[in-house]
């Protein structure tokens, strides 16, 4: 048996971003004793970074707006793949997280009459952003742990110890799941703490993962070091499944200049706010860009456009404001077509359409960002922008109502879980996602605990190996031969990604992909690190790159298999959406015949999505619905034939 140090808890929640907090938060209101655990220091998670806002229907802005017309959008948004229950729990319950935030202290920025302010954003027909400058992330993470403080608080009036039902295990990385031997349920989970390198077990009947996304597996991306896809690796090595893993958002304005910031966010509340993309021949070029499904919904001039952002009953929004994945191939398009900026990217300008005061007022962290990375005055001059990897719309398939995976006692939220937005995801849904379904994986947890006839025991067989597996860096096989370099490997493995599996893709590539990932889940059994366990980031890099190996075999082979574009995944093999593809989704698990401990392979099958309800469907107009559906699917809408 690993001598480890060792706790024990109802729920463990792995993740300390928005999902993590919340999904705690309840799991700690039902009684239950909680940890969490997370890989950075508390407080800076991913969800820290979100700059533009929470996108709730709360109506302040525009009295018109209401779940459905959330829920609608979220659907066009995702190409009508979306899990539709969960973008109906979402519609109608992120109002009351947002409110739920405010209650707790959070302090949004307010309109006129004092009412928390909503901004615009692509996608959404309203301004339904709520937040706080361009520092909305900041202020939620704030606000979830000042509740998290508060329960301490109250656990020690009533048992003298904060830490009696809700306990914070930072700096400490998840290495693998452990389960039941006998019936393959979550029994825990098996880590090291960073800075002394010891391994921790934590025994626990539900587990919560919500670990954030996969952005680290691409060369350019606005994801920090932390989203290594290890939540969807870890549930697929236990036995769960993930699904619509092709579908990986490029946010179209990155910063491209300089090389050490490139891939960094520019938000979206740039444009959202009045800023607009234009080439090097000074044109505003998203007019061009309207696809079929957007035909009539988007201005067609630019005074239009401009008039939308004061008057949006007479107006259509402006073409800037497309959903995420247009934007990001319109990009593409012009830099590829020679009308792209002196350092590969598009002008956005913000500095030609309102005061510098008040691009300072509303955008501080833009403008401090370009001004001290690139020396760019962004009230003065346009910003160089381009497509950076930025969320996975795929992830661990979940229940929509509990967040319960396919693996007894394993639940998701947040962005390591999939099906909420399709094949894309629309700007500031992502905060409102975490604050819903991390909500729901708690309770969806802590009712699995209370229904539990006995805690199922660790098997220790498994904490064993994983103790194995994360020493082996420091004793690779090829023995005195150098071994292979982890940041070496890395960087292979993110020019693969990104040279083959990004943002536009072909048969071929996607081919030489798998190939290039095959040689390196070989050459990953090599890898070799020196020194020893405390604080030693070439490790801890050693022990991510099997999760990113996996999780980049999910997304090569699910994208090879989808043969459309939809979304956030482009073929050019095969431009165009198919509706015989609408209703598909790819689910992909650890191949059951491959006993690799180290990388294991995946399998990719095809399920259906669930036929959406009536009553959902039917707030659609027909005209509409028949550019996704095909018609069999339709012949129960009530505008279809009698
Ligand atoms: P995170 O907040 O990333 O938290 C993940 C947690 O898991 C971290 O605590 C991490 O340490 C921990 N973790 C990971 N692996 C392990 C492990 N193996 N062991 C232990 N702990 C682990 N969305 C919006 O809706 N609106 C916005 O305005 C917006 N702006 C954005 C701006 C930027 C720059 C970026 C990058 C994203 C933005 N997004 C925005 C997206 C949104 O911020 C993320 O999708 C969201 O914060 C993810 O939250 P999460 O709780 O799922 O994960």
């Amino acid at each position: 048996m690993t001598e480890t140090e060792r706790h024990d808890y109802d729920v463990l929640v792995i993740g300390a971003g928005g999902a993590g907090l919340r999904a705690a938060i309840e799991a700690r209101e039902r009684g239950l004793r909680t940890a969490i655990v997370c890989k950075s220091l508390f407080g800076k998670a991913h969800t820290v970074m979100a700059e533009g806002g929470c996108a709730a229907a709360m109506g302040n802005a525009n009295s018109r707006d209401s779940w459905q017309v959330h829920f609608r959008d979220t659907m066009r948004g995702g190409k009508f793949l979306n899990s539709w229950r969960m973008a109906e729990l979402h519609a109608k319950e992120a109002p009351d997280r947002v409110w739920e935030l405010e209650s707790w202290g959070a302090l949004f920025d307010r309109t006129a009459d004092g009412r928390i302010s909503q901004r615009n954003f692509g996608g959404h027909t309203y301004p339904r952003l709520a937040h706080v400058g361009d520092r909305t992330g900041l202020e939620l993470i704030r606000t979830l742990q000042q509740r998290i403080v508060a329960l301490q608080q109250a656990d020690h009036a009533e048992t003298g110890d904060y830490e009696a039902r809700l306990r914070v295990f930072a700096e400490c990385t998840v290495t693998e799941l452990l389960t039941d031997a006998s019936t393959g349920a979550v029994a825990g989970a098996f880590g090291y703490w960073r800075e002394s390198g010891r391994f921790v077990v934590f025994s626990a009947p539900a587990v919560v993962l919500a670990t954030g996304g996969i952005g680290k597996s691409f060369q350019v991306t606005s994801n920090s070091w932390e989203y290594t896809g290890d939540g969807q690796a870890l549930a697929m090595r236990a036995g769960a499944s993930l699904v619509d893993m092709e579908f990986v958002q490029f946010h179209p304005t990155g910063m491209v200049w300089p090389p050490s910031v490139k891939g960094i966010l520019v938000t979206e509340g740039v444009r959202g706010d009045g800023g607009v993309l234009k080439n090097s021949d000074g044109e505003r070029f998203m007019f061009g860009y309207v696809p079929d499904v957007f035909t009539g919904q988007y201005a067609q001039s630019e005074d239009e456009a401009d008039r939308w952002y004061e008057d949006q009953e007479n107006n259509r929004r402006t073409p800037d404001l497309l959903p995420r994945d247009e934007v990001a191939r319109a990009i593409n398009t012009e830099v590829k077509e020679g009308r792209g900026s002196e350092h590969g990217g598009v002008y956005l300008d913000i500095a030609s359409r309102m005061p510098a005061a008040e691009i300072q007022r509303r955008l501080p962290s833009m403008y401090h960002q370009f001004k001290e990375l690139a020396d760019v005055d962004i009230t003065a001059e346009a910003m160089e922008v381009g497509p950076t990897c930025h969320y996975v719309m795929g992830g661990i398939a979940v229940d929509p109502d509990t967040g319960a995976s396919t693996l007894p006692g394993l639940y998701a939220a947040g962005e390591c879980a999939g099906g909420m937005h399709g094949s894309n995801r629309l700007g500031g849904n992502s905060l409102s996602d975490l604050l819903v379904f991390g909500r729901r994986a708690g309770l969806g947890a802590a009712g699995y605990v209370a229904g539990l006839a006995s805690r199922p025991p660790v098997d220790e067989a498994g904490v064993d190996a994983a103790a194995a597996m994360a020493l082996a860096p420091f004793d690779p096989p090829s023995g005195d031969l150098p071994g292979e370099n982890p940041y070496a490997l890395h960087a292979e493995l993110q020019q693969a990604m990104n040279d083959l599996v990004g943002i536009i893709r072909t048969e071929a590539e996607m081919t030489a992909a798998l190939d290039r990932l095959d040689e390196l889940r070989t050459r990953v059994r090599d890898v070799a690190v020196e020194g020893h366990r405390q604080y030693n980031p070439g490790w801890h890099l050693a022990l991510d790159l099997r999760n990113m190996l996996m999780v980049g075999e999910a997304v090569a082979s699910s994208a090879l298999r989808r043969t459309e574009s939809r979304g956030g995944h482009t073929r050019e093999d095969y431009p165009a959406l198919d509706p015989q593809w609408r209703h598909r989704v790819l689910v992909t698990r650890r191949a059951p015949d491959d006993p690799d401990p180290v990388v294991p392979r995946v399998v990719v099958e095809e399920a259906e999505r669930d036929p959406m309800r009536p009553d959902l469907l039917e707030l659609f107009d027909l005209p509409e619905l028949e550019k996704y559906y095909t018609a069999p699917e339709l012949v129960t809408h009530p505008g279809g034939e009698p």
